[in-house]
């Protein structure tokens, strides 16, 4: 009876490699006011040395979710006795943590997998997993089952704290283990994260998206949206305040939708608040959706010093035409409201944003005003992209008539207008001094040491002095379209 009730609510295969779930694109299109569970991680004693004497690699493509996430992956990973390597020819383990937000990132993924398929072929012991965000599509997994059979397990966003399971699965098995819910998404606290960064750290405040942009996979493949406990973000932060780290981000999709979910009143505005008292000297948060700004929270970033002035507002399209067809729920109007509003109560803030070019339907007409958004706005920075349509997604369905050579074209034309203003705001900059957290050595065959600015920019500073993990004052000396060099007044 359990065992049929488990098989109505999962997507269940049962085939000669075993029992499979499968992601479900209906069932992880719902969307519930069934309140979210919360769980604790935890793992049997027996699967500690399920890795000993082994060796791991882990491959993480796409935005700071997933680089997190193969944080606690890792962290995992050496609770069960692997040892991370540098180089995957090397390693007894190989994880694909994968991107599917748009079509390039699948085909570095799948070039990927092709190189580990002659890897495989010499060494015959290797095991081979692949997660993420692709592993919860279905004709992703499809093509997995019936193409790369060497694949060893598969699983997906939901599925992330049952990795050593999965490896228990698959080790004393033989059989491929595909594992991915498509439910909506529970919220598991106390897994084990081993940072990449000594100074920087990510904090997830928020899971999911209920936005359903009609081009985007993010709330199929990452499920409902669901904020995490304050009081468990809190803890996290308070913990790296003593372990050091001078930074944290802040992380979710859409963050200022947090708390959106709870049945009492705390917003991204109250956390704000709570985390910059716990007196981390940077706080920065990402993304922000436009729509769900508010003036509170403004003045909140604008109250708080240890608030870093650097807003990422993505805004995808200029024309209110495409911005409909995108559901974006904002006009030019109000975006630009928004944007002089945060410019004007923000000191010295920098903005930065995504723009999407070549939207089914997109005309010339609709992409001068993209063009005259980026004039108005003179972003400090700002991803371009060219839109690439995800199975599934209402604006795959759309009709299409912009060639790929237009869409191009407006990439350039776009591109050039965003990179005169980021060289522009740059040497504005020239003679002051900022505060920079410095991060290491410059890796890019320059002397001196490297940070970023309380505004988000990239310095390369000319010392042969060792500021790492700190904050310190820097004068800049001059500006790149992309970067600043400074010098510090020693
Ligand atoms: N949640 C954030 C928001 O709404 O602004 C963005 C998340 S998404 C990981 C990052 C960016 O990828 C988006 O802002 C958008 O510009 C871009 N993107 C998403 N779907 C896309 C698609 N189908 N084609 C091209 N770019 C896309
Ligand atoms: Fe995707 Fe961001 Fe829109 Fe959510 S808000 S659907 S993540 S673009």
């Amino acid at each position: 009876m359990l065992l049929r009730a488990f098989f109505l609510v999962y997507n269940i295969k049962r085939n000669g490699s075993g029992i499979m779930i499968l992601p479900d694109y209906k069932e992880a299109k719902q969307r519930t006011s069934k309140t979210v569970l919360r769980e604790e991680y935890n793992i049997d004693k027996d699967l500690k040395s399920l890795g000993k004497g082994k060796t791991y690699y882990v491959k993480t493509y796409g935005c700071q979710m997933n680089e997190h996430d193969s944080e606690n992956i890792k962290a995992m990973l050496e609770q069960i006795g692997f040892t991370e390597v540098d180089d995957y020819e090397k390693a007894d383990l190989v994880l694909l943590n994968t991107c599917s937000i748009r079509e390039n990132a699948h085909n570095k993924a799948f070039g990927f997998l092709g190189r580990l398929k002659h890897l495989k072929e010499e060494k015959k012991d290797l095991i081979i997993g692949l997660c993420g965000c692709m592993a919860q599509e279905e004709g992703v997994v499809d093509e997995i089952l019936h193409k790369y059979k060497f694949v060893n397990f598969v699983f997906g966003t939901h599925n992330l704290h049952r990795l050593p399971y999965l490896i228990k699965d698959n080790m004393t098995t033989s059989k491929q283990v595909i594992e991915v819910y498509s439910k909506e998404g529970n919220i598991i606290e106390g897994m084990p994260v081993k940072r990449e960064n000594n100074y920087k750290a990510f904090v997830n405040i928020i899971y999911g998206c209920d936005k359903f942009c009609t081009y985007c996979i993010v709330p199929f493949t990452r499920g409902k949206q669901r904020s995490r406990d304050k009081d468990d973000i809190l803890k996290e932060v308070e913990e790296l305040v003593k372990e050091g780290y001078q930074e944290v981000t802040l992380l979710g999709q859409n963050v200022n939708a947090y708390g959106k979910d709870f049945d009492y009143k705390y917003t991204m505005e109250d956390l704000l608040e709570d985390v910059a008292k716990t007196n981390i000297p940077r706080v920065r948060f990402m993304t922000s959706h436009p729509w769900d700004f508010t003036d509170k929270m403004i003045e909140v970033i604008a109250k708080y010093d240890n608030i870093m002035p650097s807003v990422h507002l993505p805004v995808q399209a200029g024309s209110d035409r495409i911005l409909k067809l995108m559901g974006r729920r904002y006009t030019k109007e109000s975006y630009l409201e928004l944007f002089n509003k945060i410019k004007n109560t923000i000191p010295n803030v920098s903005i930065s944003t995504d723009i999407i070019v070549g939207f089914p339907g997109e005309t010339e007409e609709d992409f001068e005003e993209t063009l005259d958004l980026a004039e108005k706005c003179k972003y400090d920075n700002a991803f371009t992209f060219i839109y690439s349509p995800r199975e599934n997604t209402p604006a795959a369905k759309f009709e299409d008539n912009v060639t790929l050579e237009e869409k191009e074209d407006r990439l350039h034309r776009l591109n050039e207008v965003v990179n005169k203003y980021f060289l522009e705001n740059n040497k504005k900059l020239v003679g002051k001094t900022v505060k920079v957290l410095v991060e290491g050595k410059n890796t890019n065959g320059k002397d001196g040491y490297f940070g970023y600015t309380d505004t988000n920019k990239l310095i390369n500073i000319n010392t042969t002095k060792d500021y790492t993990g700190k904050i310190i004052d820097v004068k800049v000396t001059d500006a790149k379209t992309w970067s600043l060099d400074g010098e510090i007044d020693e």
